[in-house]
């Protein structure tokens, strides 16, 4: 029987899971959180439940059927609180797992390896900085929507939304729905662009139909609660004395500089702000994927990767929401345990509807140069390392640099505790880097997450001689 080894319980992983299994494998599903489901269906945790969880999450339905047929599935072992911490190479594609609650001391190490692994690690989200985006209050989109979601907390009370994508949507929603009073949602794209980008065609997007339905789902809500939708607008400062008290609001161009005289401010104690997702690449680049010009892992439709036995699915080969994230993990996880293509039914066609999905999106919503230019010389870029806007250009400009290496290394933007998860593109979009060779990349991290020495000492050595 062959084994599958799937790392990620979000929509890609519990879909190549369950495949994996349906197609004859033994699968081995794990994820560094402490429950099924990733950050589309992140859920209150068994302790404090909810009769109303359902009404918290689109698709719930659909993430209870998952996660029932792969408890009741034998063939499928599950482990939660498993970090995986690195991948190897040497003789087969290894993962190093710590097992137990994150930052715990003591973990149990474990070495996996399979005849195929599954990656679906998901993405984080991307936030462009603005002055004051450093002073508390100011969240990105994405942990304000773990906190709505996870735990029923809004981030504040008068809450301002912004940034750039459909993500936008729910997080307003999550916010209302936990306490908190949504100001607006701030879109930087243009009516124009927004337009380009959803109206072409609009046939191709039949295969999507339902989002339709979920678009609608957000707008009855967002009337309901008076949350305004504002495209092309963005916040290019926060203030405060300490702490997020105004924001300041303007209009953008079409390259999203903005356009002088149309600030307003608005009081707010709490900012939210996502302009996109950043594949999370540790993994995959440490198992030697080819990654795409694009910044994505490289796949072939069978979700197949440049290295022999492992395939990826989800946020980590494109943005294209649950819906791809699920038909691709059906498909990774099909393949993955040797089933055959003509057994997959309707999945390639709705891959590839989910793919103009992913397409709509970047044409929309992606993000514009001329952001750049509401940054001041103080405005911090690395928050970790507190290196300033004014630092990266007159190290860049002195040094005649567009390595990241080295700006890195002389400023030490990106080396702090977040690892550049957060700034890391941006340095390399401010500098000018060119990280298509793949060597000068934010995205190389060969420690996937944090690790204690004292569980790195513990781990068993080779023996002499191996
Ligand atoms: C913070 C956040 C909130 C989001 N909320 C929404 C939302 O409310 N609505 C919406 O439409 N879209 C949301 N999205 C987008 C959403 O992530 C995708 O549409 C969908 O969840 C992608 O599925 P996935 O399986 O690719 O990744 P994910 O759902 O992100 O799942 C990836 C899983 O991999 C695990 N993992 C990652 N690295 C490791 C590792 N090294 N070791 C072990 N496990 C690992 C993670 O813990 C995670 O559970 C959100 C994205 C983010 C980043």
């Amino acid at each position: 029987m062959r084994h599958v080894l799937v790392i990620g319980a979000g929509p890609a992983g519990l879909a190549a899971a369950l495949a994996a299994s349906d197609a004859g494998a033994s699968v081995t599903l794990l994820d560094a959180g402490d429950g099924l489901g990733g950050q589309y269906w992140r859920h209150l945790p068994p302790q404090r439940p909810s009769r109303r969880e359902s009404r918290l999450h689109h698709g719930w339905a659909a993430f209870e059927r998952l996660q029932g047929r792969i408890g009741r599935a034998d063939a499928i072992e599950v482990l939660t609180e498993a970090q995986v911490w690195a991948i190897e190479t040497a003789d087969a594609v290894t993962a190093q797992v710590l097992l137990g609650p994150t930052d715990a001391a003591g973990r149990e190490a474990r070495a996996l390896t399979a005849d195929a692994i599954v990656l679906a690690p998901g993405a984080h989200d991307r936030t462009l900085p603005f002055p004051g985006w450093h002073l508390p209050g100011v969240f990105s989109a994405g942990a304000a929507q773990a906190l709505a979601k996870g735990e029923r907390i809004a981030v504040g009370r008068r809450a301002v939304v912004a940034g750039a994508g459909p993500f936008l949507l729910p997080v307003a929603q999550s916010l209302t729905a936990a306490g908190a009073t949504v100001l607006g949602v701030f879109e930087a794209a243009r009516p124009r662009a927004l337009a380009r980008g959803w109206l072409p065609k609009p046939w191709k997007l039949l295969g999507t139909a339902h989002k339709g339905r979920e678009l609608a789902g957000y707008l009855a809500h967002h009337l309901a609660h008076r949350v305004p939708y504002r495209p092309g607008r963005a916040v290019v400062e926060a203030r405060g004395d300490g702490r997020v008290e105004e924001v300041v609001i303007a209009r953008l161009d079409a390259d999203w500089a903005p356009v002088p005289g149309t600030e307003r401010t608005l009081a707010a104690d709490a900012v939210c702000v996502s302009h996109g997702f950043t594949p999370r690449l540790e993994l995959p680049i440490a198992a030697g994927c080819e990654i795409g010009p694009d910044r994505f892992v490289r796949v072939d439709p069978d979700q197949r990767t440049s290295v022999e036995g492992v395939y990826a699915a989800g946020e980590i080969t494109g943005i294209g929401g649950v819906d791809a994230a699920l038909v691709e993990g059906r498909i990774a996880g099909h393949r993955a345990a040797g089933g055959d293509r003509s057994a997959m039914g309707s999945a390639p066609r709705r891959a590839r509807a989910a793919a103009e999905l992913t397409r709509r999106i970047e044409a929309a919503h992606g993000i514009r140069p001329g952001w750049t230019s509401w940054l001041r010389d103080d405005t911090v870029v690395c928050r970790c390392e507190e290196v300033p806007y004014g630092r990266l250009r007159a190290v860049a400009a002195a040094t005649e640099q567009r390595s990241l290496r080295s700006v890195k290394l002389t400023t030490r933007a990106g080396l702090g505790i977040c690892q550049a998860r957060m700034c890391g593109r941006t340095v390399e979009s401010l500098i000018g880097a060119d990280p298509s060779s793949g060597a000068d990349t934010s995205d190389r991290r060969p420690l996937a997450a944090p690790v204690r020495l004292g569980d790195l000492a513990g781990l068993p050595t080779a023996p002499d001689g191996a």
